[in-house]
Protein backbone atom coordinates (compact mmCIF):
# COMPACT_ATOMS: atom_id res chain seq x y z
CA UNK A 1 0.00 0.00 0.00
CA UNK A 2 1.40 3.47 -0.94
CA UNK A 3 2.09 6.47 1.61
CA UNK A 4 -0.72 8.26 -0.43
CA UNK A 5 -3.42 5.48 0.49
CA UNK A 6 -2.13 5.43 4.26
CA UNK A 7 -2.22 9.49 5.03
CA UNK A 8 -6.18 9.17 3.51
CA UNK A 9 -6.59 6.79 6.05
CA UNK A 10 -6.01 9.23 8.74
CA UNK A 11 -8.02 12.05 7.44
CA UNK A 12 -11.44 10.79 8.32
CA UNK A 13 -13.09 11.34 11.64
CA UNK A 14 -16.57 12.16 13.18
CA UNK A 15 -16.90 14.64 15.93
CA UNK A 16 -19.81 14.35 17.69
CA UNK A 17 -22.05 13.09 15.01
CA UNK A 18 -20.87 14.73 12.38
CA UNK A 19 -18.31 13.62 10.00
CA UNK A 20 -15.35 15.30 8.30
CA UNK A 21 -14.18 13.50 5.48
CA UNK A 22 -11.44 14.80 3.26
CA UNK A 23 -11.09 12.91 -0.02
CA UNK A 24 -7.50 12.65 -1.70
CA UNK A 25 -6.66 12.10 -4.82
CA UNK A 26 -3.31 11.68 -6.42
CA UNK A 27 -1.42 15.83 -7.91
CA UNK A 28 -1.20 15.44 -11.55
CA UNK A 29 2.70 16.02 -11.42
CA UNK A 30 3.71 13.80 -8.43
CA UNK A 31 2.61 11.17 -5.58
CA UNK A 32 1.96 14.55 -3.56
CA UNK A 33 -1.73 14.14 -2.14
CA UNK A 34 -3.93 17.18 -2.91
CA UNK A 35 -6.66 18.11 -0.94
CA UNK A 36 -9.62 17.23 -3.39
CA UNK A 37 -12.89 18.50 -1.29
CA UNK A 38 -14.29 18.65 2.34
CA UNK A 39 -17.82 17.38 2.93
CA UNK A 40 -19.19 17.92 6.59
CA UNK A 41 -22.68 15.52 7.19
CA UNK A 42 -24.76 15.39 9.85
CA UNK A 43 -26.76 12.27 10.74
CA UNK A 44 -30.93 12.74 11.11
CA UNK A 45 -32.58 9.23 11.74
CA UNK A 46 -35.96 9.32 9.46
CA UNK A 47 -37.45 5.92 10.42
CA UNK A 48 -37.65 2.30 10.97
CA UNK A 49 -39.05 0.51 8.52
CA UNK A 50 -41.26 -2.87 9.08
CA UNK A 51 -42.99 -2.95 6.01
CA UNK A 52 -42.25 -1.69 2.14
CA UNK A 53 -45.16 0.81 2.97
CA UNK A 54 -43.27 2.40 5.56
CA UNK A 55 -40.36 3.49 3.28
CA UNK A 56 -39.46 7.12 3.07
CA UNK A 57 -40.20 8.56 -0.19
CA UNK A 58 -37.40 7.98 -2.36
CA UNK A 59 -35.73 10.98 -3.31
CA UNK A 60 -31.85 11.64 -2.61
CA UNK A 61 -29.33 8.50 -3.38
CA UNK A 62 -29.39 5.78 -0.74
CA UNK A 63 -26.78 3.77 0.87
CA UNK A 64 -27.61 -0.02 2.04
CA UNK A 65 -25.72 -1.69 4.75
CA UNK A 66 -26.30 -5.51 4.76
CA UNK A 67 -24.48 -7.87 6.58
CA UNK A 68 -24.62 -10.85 9.20
CA UNK A 69 -25.63 -10.53 12.95
CA UNK A 70 -22.93 -9.45 14.80
CA UNK A 71 -20.54 -8.65 11.43
CA UNK A 72 -19.76 -5.15 13.15
CA UNK A 73 -22.44 -3.33 11.44
CA UNK A 74 -23.56 -0.86 14.13
CA UNK A 75 -19.19 -0.03 14.51
CA UNK A 76 -18.97 0.75 11.23
CA UNK A 77 -22.01 2.93 10.94
CA UNK A 78 -20.94 4.66 13.91
CA UNK A 79 -17.54 5.41 12.12
CA UNK A 80 -18.97 6.81 9.45
CA UNK A 81 -21.89 8.52 10.74
CA UNK A 82 -21.72 9.10 14.29
CA UNK A 83 -23.43 7.40 17.57
CA UNK A 84 -26.96 7.87 16.68
CA UNK A 85 -27.11 5.83 14.05
CA UNK A 86 -25.83 2.92 15.71
CA UNK A 87 -27.64 3.41 18.81
CA UNK A 88 -30.69 3.36 16.69
CA UNK A 89 -30.03 0.52 14.75
CA UNK A 90 -29.16 -1.73 17.85
CA UNK A 91 -32.40 -0.38 20.16
CA UNK A 92 -34.14 -3.43 20.59
CA UNK A 93 -37.48 -3.56 18.38
CA UNK A 94 -35.40 -2.20 15.56
CA UNK A 95 -33.01 -4.90 14.93
CA UNK A 96 -35.08 -6.82 12.53
CA UNK A 97 -36.67 -3.32 10.97
CA UNK A 98 -34.98 -1.30 8.05
CA UNK A 99 -33.75 2.02 9.72
CA UNK A 100 -33.18 4.66 7.37
CA UNK A 101 -31.23 7.89 7.99
CA UNK A 102 -30.60 11.05 6.50
CA UNK A 103 -27.00 12.76 5.71
CA UNK A 104 -27.56 16.33 5.26
CA UNK A 105 -24.88 18.97 4.53
CA UNK A 106 -24.00 22.09 6.02
CA UNK A 107 -26.77 23.76 4.54
CA UNK A 108 -29.15 21.28 6.31
CA UNK A 109 -29.69 19.84 2.65
CA UNK A 110 -30.29 16.06 2.29
CA UNK A 111 -27.79 14.64 0.49
CA UNK A 112 -27.47 10.91 0.97
CA UNK A 113 -29.99 8.23 2.87
CA UNK A 114 -28.72 5.25 4.53
CA UNK A 115 -30.54 2.31 4.64
CA UNK A 116 -29.28 -0.06 7.62
CA UNK A 117 -31.00 -3.92 6.96
CA UNK A 118 -31.31 -6.32 9.60
CA UNK A 119 -28.15 -8.43 10.42
CA UNK A 120 -29.25 -11.87 8.31
CA UNK A 121 -28.11 -14.07 11.26
CA UNK A 122 -26.59 -17.34 11.09
CA UNK A 123 -29.50 -19.53 9.52
CA UNK A 124 -28.58 -20.45 6.25
CA UNK A 125 -30.49 -17.99 3.94
CA UNK A 126 -32.06 -19.61 0.51
CA UNK A 127 -33.60 -17.86 -2.39
CA UNK A 128 -35.11 -15.15 -0.57
CA UNK A 129 -32.28 -12.81 1.79
CA UNK A 130 -33.85 -14.86 4.53
CA UNK A 131 -37.13 -16.29 5.59
CA UNK A 132 -39.48 -13.83 7.02
CA UNK A 133 -38.01 -10.83 5.16
CA UNK A 134 -38.85 -11.85 2.06
CA UNK A 135 -42.24 -9.37 2.24
CA UNK A 136 -39.98 -5.96 2.53
CA UNK A 137 -36.47 -6.80 2.79
CA UNK A 138 -36.35 -8.20 -1.13
CA UNK A 139 -38.92 -6.00 -2.64
CA UNK A 140 -36.64 -2.96 -1.05
CA UNK A 141 -33.44 -4.62 -2.50
CA UNK A 142 -35.08 -5.29 -6.09
CA UNK A 143 -37.42 -2.03 -6.42
CA UNK A 144 -36.15 0.43 -4.35
CA UNK A 145 -35.63 3.25 -7.37
CA UNK A 146 -32.48 5.40 -5.03
CA UNK A 147 -30.53 2.50 -4.22
CA UNK A 148 -27.13 3.28 -5.44
CA UNK A 149 -24.84 1.09 -3.90
CA UNK A 150 -24.98 -2.11 -1.46
CA UNK A 151 -22.18 -1.96 1.09
CA UNK A 152 -22.27 -5.88 2.57
CA UNK A 153 -20.05 -6.70 5.44
CA UNK A 154 -18.00 -9.88 6.37
CA UNK A 155 -16.07 -10.59 8.90
CA UNK A 156 -12.37 -10.77 7.92
CA UNK A 157 -11.64 -13.04 10.40
CA UNK A 158 -13.94 -15.83 9.44
CA UNK A 159 -13.93 -17.46 6.43
CA UNK A 160 -16.29 -17.23 3.35
CA UNK A 161 -20.02 -17.88 4.69
CA UNK A 162 -22.28 -19.73 2.31
CA UNK A 163 -25.05 -16.99 3.21
CA UNK A 164 -23.04 -14.47 2.44
CA UNK A 165 -22.75 -16.22 -1.29
CA UNK A 166 -26.29 -16.34 -1.79
CA UNK A 167 -26.66 -12.76 -0.92
CA UNK A 168 -24.46 -11.44 -3.26
CA UNK A 169 -25.81 -14.05 -6.18
CA UNK A 170 -28.73 -12.32 -5.24
CA UNK A 171 -27.58 -8.79 -5.48
CA UNK A 172 -26.27 -10.04 -9.21
CA UNK A 173 -28.75 -11.29 -10.45
CA UNK A 174 -30.73 -8.25 -9.53
CA UNK A 175 -28.22 -6.18 -11.07
CA UNK A 176 -27.37 -4.45 -7.90
CA UNK A 177 -24.30 -2.42 -7.73
CA UNK A 178 -22.42 -3.80 -4.23
CA UNK A 179 -19.02 -3.34 -2.52
CA UNK A 180 -17.58 -5.99 -0.10
CA UNK A 181 -16.16 -4.75 3.03
CA UNK A 182 -14.06 -6.86 5.49
CA UNK A 183 -14.66 -5.99 8.77
CA UNK A 184 -12.54 -5.94 11.83
CA UNK A 185 -9.15 -5.77 9.91
CA UNK A 186 -7.01 -4.70 13.13
CA UNK A 187 -7.22 -8.11 14.49
CA UNK A 188 -5.30 -9.64 12.15
CA UNK A 189 -1.43 -9.32 11.16
CA UNK A 190 0.02 -8.36 8.05
CA UNK A 191 0.16 -11.80 6.89
CA UNK A 192 -3.00 -12.77 8.19
CA UNK A 193 -4.88 -9.97 6.40
CA UNK A 194 -3.53 -11.18 3.23
CA UNK A 195 -4.42 -14.69 3.52
CA UNK A 196 -7.45 -13.94 5.10
CA UNK A 197 -8.42 -11.20 1.73
CA UNK A 198 -7.66 -13.60 -0.91
CA UNK A 199 -9.50 -16.68 1.00
CA UNK A 200 -12.64 -14.11 0.77
CA UNK A 201 -12.34 -13.17 -2.76
CA UNK A 202 -11.67 -16.58 -3.81
CA UNK A 203 -14.16 -18.76 -1.69
CA UNK A 204 -17.00 -15.41 -2.09
CA UNK A 205 -15.97 -15.21 -6.11
CA UNK A 206 -15.01 -11.47 -5.72
CA UNK A 207 -12.64 -8.98 -7.67
CA UNK A 208 -12.33 -6.70 -4.41
CA UNK A 209 -12.74 -6.85 -0.95
CA UNK A 210 -12.05 -3.79 1.28
CA UNK A 211 -10.34 -3.95 4.29
CA UNK A 212 -11.91 -1.49 6.90
CA UNK A 213 -11.15 -1.33 10.70
CA UNK A 214 -14.15 0.66 12.94
CA UNK A 215 -11.76 0.24 15.88
CA UNK A 216 -9.17 2.30 14.15
CA UNK A 217 -10.81 4.03 11.65
CA UNK A 218 -8.86 1.98 8.63
CA UNK A 219 -10.28 1.93 5.59
CA UNK A 220 -13.37 4.23 6.03
CA UNK A 221 -11.88 6.74 3.83
CA UNK A 222 -11.82 4.68 0.94
CA UNK A 223 -15.14 3.45 1.90
CA UNK A 224 -16.67 7.02 1.84
CA UNK A 225 -15.07 7.60 -1.42
CA UNK A 226 -16.80 4.16 -2.78
CA UNK A 227 -20.22 5.83 -1.27
CA UNK A 228 -19.69 9.20 -2.21
CA UNK A 229 -18.92 8.04 -5.75
CA UNK A 230 -21.81 5.84 -6.22
CA UNK A 231 -23.58 8.70 -4.74
CA UNK A 232 -23.34 11.01 -7.01
CA UNK A 233 -23.85 9.00 -10.03
CA UNK A 234 -27.04 9.48 -12.29
P1 LIG B 1 -23.42 -5.83 14.48
O1 LIG B 1 -24.22 -6.88 15.18
O2 LIG B 1 -23.12 -6.24 13.08
O3 LIG B 1 -24.01 -4.46 14.56
O4 LIG B 1 -21.98 -5.79 15.20
P2 LIG B 1 -21.37 -4.78 16.26
O5 LIG B 1 -20.99 -3.51 15.64
O6 LIG B 1 -22.28 -4.74 17.46
O7 LIG B 1 -20.02 -5.55 16.63
C1 LIG B 1 -19.99 -6.89 17.09
C2 LIG B 1 -18.73 -7.10 17.93
O8 LIG B 1 -17.58 -6.91 17.15
C3 LIG B 1 -18.62 -6.11 19.09
O9 LIG B 1 -18.07 -6.79 20.20
C4 LIG B 1 -17.65 -5.07 18.57
O10 LIG B 1 -16.92 -4.44 19.61
C5 LIG B 1 -16.73 -5.88 17.69
N1 LIG B 1 -16.20 -5.08 16.58
C6 LIG B 1 -16.91 -4.40 15.66
N2 LIG B 1 -16.09 -3.78 14.79
C7 LIG B 1 -14.84 -4.04 15.17
C8 LIG B 1 -13.54 -3.68 14.66
O11 LIG B 1 -13.37 -2.97 13.67
N3 LIG B 1 -12.46 -4.19 15.34
C9 LIG B 1 -12.58 -5.00 16.43
N4 LIG B 1 -11.45 -5.45 16.99
N5 LIG B 1 -13.77 -5.36 16.93
C10 LIG B 1 -14.90 -4.90 16.32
Amino acid sequence: MGPVHRQSELLGHSILGTQRIWLLRQGCGGPAPVLLDLMRYTTQFLLSAMAASQFPAPDVPEIAFLGRSNVGKSSLLNELVGEKAAKVSSTPGRTRAINFFALLDQSQRRKLVFADLPGYGYAKISKSISAGWAEFIDPYLAIRSTLKLCVCLVDSNVPAQESDGQLFDWLRSAEREFVVVATKIDRLSGNERTRNLLALKKGLGLDEVLPVSAKTGYGVGALWARIEEAGSRE
